[in-house]
């Protein structure tokens, strides 16, 4: 399919000091090409190769950015189509006009997602990998890089594929037992089919399910809040994780003004740490963002680091934290262990109950390795064996693989009741369905265009 050419300002992920402006289309080496000046001609280049020069205003002869231009000819490309990548290294303004004087040349702004869609439409890549495309963009850990980058080589949808196969095998034998049924016992082959291959089909779909609470924490992160009445080390434990942490991604305003997110790398978990603005000021998350808000915060967190200050006697105000952790898995740090021992030991565990309670000091850094592998064990303990050769993270593939599991359930279910074939056909069938729109194989136009608006500028 041919499509027009399309431009769009293109940050590269991990962005630096370079802005590319990218160009996908017919026409996108001779648009280029009329802008450029080297030493030689875009159009005679070979493809793949890269060329220093100047992007020059055709109308004013004027030179306006110093650039190096990539031209690389499809068919293999991003987008199968040829494209062209103007890296400029001046500041925005330069980048901006740039990406201009391009769009003067019949040459139309990119929709947001437009060169991921396109890259499907023309079959490079599948709907999961055009997805993880766009977590890729919206990464925040090393982790849920990798979670993005196994998925976009398309690990997911080989799994996935894989499947779907299987239950055309299914349906192929079920077909022809219908087809033959005068065979002897057409009747005790088709349920010795189904529940065998079909329950092999629904283990699997738990298996790539069961990855999906760590793929979704790998990829958000795990939102941590660390709670505790003021001066007992909030901020220094804040500190002491930023600072051991591997990887400081990225400092993020929170979607309400008064909350920070700050992610940082424990043994591998990545953590949110939820941190509210007010810590700083009156070190008190409670005080500062009333009950309400503190008790939603802490309800909507999925690990709660609870400190109270062994120096001193506890106080009510560490009873009622410890009420308001409810059901969320929490850690206990029993804080300034360097100093006397004044708070119950025994108050602290019976309200702990099953919660781990740590001795720690921030001064001395004690206690933080027994944290992290506090912290890492509440992540990995899920009974599955990491290292899953697929995580599933994202809402929409979880949703499916949900929907595909019901439907293979009901498949099971309909043989066991001896109900005719033709409706566990229809069962199978729907669960094939429903695994085909993860890889896209089965999706309609408009959920395709809702998902690729979704996508940044220039990707
Ligand atoms: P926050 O109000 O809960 O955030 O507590 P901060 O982290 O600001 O610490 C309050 C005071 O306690 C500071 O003077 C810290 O240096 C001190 N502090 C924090 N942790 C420890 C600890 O483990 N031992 C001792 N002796 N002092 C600590
Ligand atoms: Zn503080």
């Amino acid at each position: 399919m041919d499509y027009d050419t399309i431009a769009a300002i293109s940050t590269p992920v991990g962005e630096g000091a370079i802005s590319i402006v990218r160009l996908s289309g017919p026409d996108a080496i001779s648009a280029a090409d009329r802008l450029f000046q080297g030493s030689k001609s875009l159009s005679e280049v070979h493809s793949h190769t890269i060329h220093y020069g100047k992007i020059v205003d055709p109308q004013e002869g004027q030179s306006v950015e110093e650039v190096m231009v990539s031209v690389m000819r499809k068919p293999k490309t991003f987008t199968r189509e040829d494209v062209v990548e103007i890296n400029c290294h001046g500041g925005l303004t330069s980048v901006h006009r740039v990406l201009e004087l391009v769009l003067d040349q019949n040459v139309r702004l990119a929709e947001p997602g437009e060169f991921t869609k396109r890259a499907f439409l023309n079959g490079r890549i599948d709907l999961s990998q055009a997805e993880a495309v766009m977590d890729l963009i919206r990464a925040k850990t090393d982790q849920a890089m990798n979670v993005a980058m196994s998925q976009m080589e398309g690990k997911l949808s080989i799994l996935i594929r894989k499947l779907r196969d299987r239950l055309l095998e299914i349906l192929a034998a079920v077909e022809v037992n219908i087809d033959y049924p005068e065979y002897d016992d057409a009747e005790v082959m088709t349920n010795n089919i189904l529940h065998e291959k079909a329950s092999e089909v629904r283990q699997q779909i738990d298996r790539i399910l069961s990855t999906a609470r760590q793929g979704k924490i790998l990829r958000e992160g795990l939102s941590t809040v660390i709670v505790g009445r003021p001066n007992v080390g909030k901020s220094s434990l804040l500190n002491q994780l930023v600072h051991e942490s591997k990887a400081i991604v990225t400092n993020v305003p929170g979607t309400t003004r008064d909350v920070i997110e700050e992610y940082v790398n424990v043994r591998g978990v990545p953590l949110k740490l939820i941190d509210t603005a007010g810590i700083r000021e009156t070190d008190d998350i409670v005080e500062k963002i009333g009950v309400t808000r503190s008790k939603e915060l802490l309800q909507s967190a999925e690990l709660i680091l609870l400190l109270v200050n062994g120096n001193e006697k506890l106080t009510d105000e560490d009873r009622r934290l410890f009420q308001l952790i409810g059901k969320t898995p929490a850690i206990i740090l029993l804080n300034k262990a360097d100093l006397p021992l004044e708070a119950s030991i025994d108050e602290v565990a019976q309200l702990a109950g099953e919660r781990p309670v740590l001795k720690t000091s921030m001064i001395n850094e004690k206690g933080l390795d027994e944290l992290e592998k506090a912290i890492a064990s509440l992540f990995f303990s899920q009974d599955v064996s990491t290292g899953a050769e697929a995580y599933v993270s994202n809402t929409r593939h979880i949703a499916l693989l949900k929907q595909a599991r019901s439907a293979i359930n009901d498949a099971l279910e309909a043989a066991d009741q001896g109900l005719p074939v033709d409706m566990t056909q229809i069962d199978i069938k729907r669960t094939w369905d429903l695994l085909g729109e993860i890889v896209g194989d089965t999706v309609s136009d408009r959920l395709i265009n809702e998902l690729f608006s979704k996508f940044c500028l220039g990707k």
